[in-house]
């Protein structure tokens, strides 16, 4: 264990520029701007990753740091979807009515060079301590809306099964809350994290307990990687997904469509495709609006709605998320027209609605 009462990660080899360049997984001639990178962000990559990385581009450009990082567009921000704005006790974010954000620790297995929280995650960050969570506990005691509480980072599954089921006991003293979720990338970066005794610790408590699990490329799916989803998968853990649409990754429907089937393949629900976030250094992952909408709708027509997340944006400064697909159902005067999969239109008559029905006066 660590300082920060995180699991130590044992098996993050790369960490230094010098440790991707020696891999080569990063170009010795962007030294200086490596170093300059390395002064702002963490970066870490297990021996396992790097050998994965060193197969699939897809997987290097998610975790290698990278000289064009250093690029900050005017309209990228250190806080892009407004945290900061929605905390009422440190560590606790409270945007939506009945769930919380607890930001309990600040290491991850990994740093993605395109993290939405780049600016406050990173190893020797502070995670929350013992004050900061019974503040926190005061708070979700005193706001009988708060149905769900979501753990998140940083990466909750580096706490020690200790401090989990400690947590989680805690939280499931206050009787409004039902759900616990745990945003997490470990089971494809860190599946070793994903132990006996973690998921001892999940099924600890009575709360319902989701997990949602970050992975980007068909790649990410080794078999430790779905080995560790699997054994969350027995344990009774519901399993969700999140994915960010990035340019070099994941910015082609076949990629998309092998990236949802892996998901449901091993049991997980794609929920969440993220319109990357206004975070600083990130403009070379960045599609436009119009291009992931594209896609995303090639993605809808090729997959069943199993294997179909939501694509969301995080509208910048906190306003919360929004569907970013264009309705394929629009009113047109006295009727409705619906587009299908192959962008045919059709009428819909909707006989429940006020503007079609005949009047009954006569
Ligand atoms: C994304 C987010 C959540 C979770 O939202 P869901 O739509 O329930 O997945 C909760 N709180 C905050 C502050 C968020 O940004
Ligand atoms: S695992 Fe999540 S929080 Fe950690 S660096 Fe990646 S995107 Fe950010």
């Amino acid at each position: 264990m660590d300082a920060r009462g995180g699991r130590a990660i044992m098996s993050a080899a790369l960490t230094r520029p010098e440790d991707f360049i020696g891999a080569g997984l990063a170009d010795p001639r962007d030294r200086a701007a490596l170093a300059a990178v390395a002064a702002r962000y963490s970066a870490a990559m297990s021996p396992r990753l790097a050998a994965l990385a060193r197969a699939h581009p897809q997987i290097a450009r998610q975790y290698a740091p990278d000289a064009r990082e250093l690029t900050v567009l005017p309209q990228e921000r250190a806080d892009p979807i407004g945290d900061d704005a929605h905390s009422p006790v440190a560590g606790l974010v409270h945007r939506y009515p009945d769930r919380v954000l607890l930001k309990i620790v600040s290491a991850c297995p990994v740093y993605c060079r395109f993290c939405f929280r780049r600016e406050s995650v990173g190893a020797g960050r502070g995670a929350m301590d013992g004050e900061a969570i019974a503040a926190a506990l005061d708070y979700l005691r005193g706001n009988e809306q708060v149905w769900e509480v979501i753990l998140t980072g940083g990466d909750p599954f580096v706490l020690s099964p200790r401090r989990l089921a400690a947590l989680a006991s805690d939280i499931s003293s206050i009787p409004h809350i039902k759900i616990l979720r745990l945003h997490t990338r470990a089971p494809m970066a860190s599946p070793e994290l994903v132990t006996r005794e973690f998921i001892a610790a999940l099924q600890s408590t009575r709360l319902a307990v989701y997990v949602a699990v970050h992975a980007n490329h068909p790649a990410e799916f080794d078999a430790p990687a779905k080995a560790a989803l699997a054994q969350l998968a027995d344990a009774g853990v519901g399993l969700v997904s999140q994915s960010v649409l990035l340019r070099g990754v994941n910015d082609d429907v076949e990629t998309l469509e092998a990236l949802m089937r892996a998901f449901v393949e091993a049991r997980v629900k794609p929920y969440y495709l993220h319109h990357p976030d206004l975070a600083p250094g990130t403009g070379h992952f960045r599609l436009s609006l119009d291009e992931g909408r594209a896609l995303y709708a090639a993605l809808c027509a090729r997959v069943s709605g199993l294997a179909r997340p939501a694509y969301v944006l995080d509208i910048p400064g906190g306003a919360g998320k929004i569907p970013v697909a264009e309705s394929a159902l629009r009113r047109e005067g006295d009727t409705w027209r619906a587009r299908d999969a192959a962008g045919r239109a059709h009428d819909y008559a909707d006989p429940a609605d006020a503007a079609g029905k005949p009047d009954s006066r006569d």
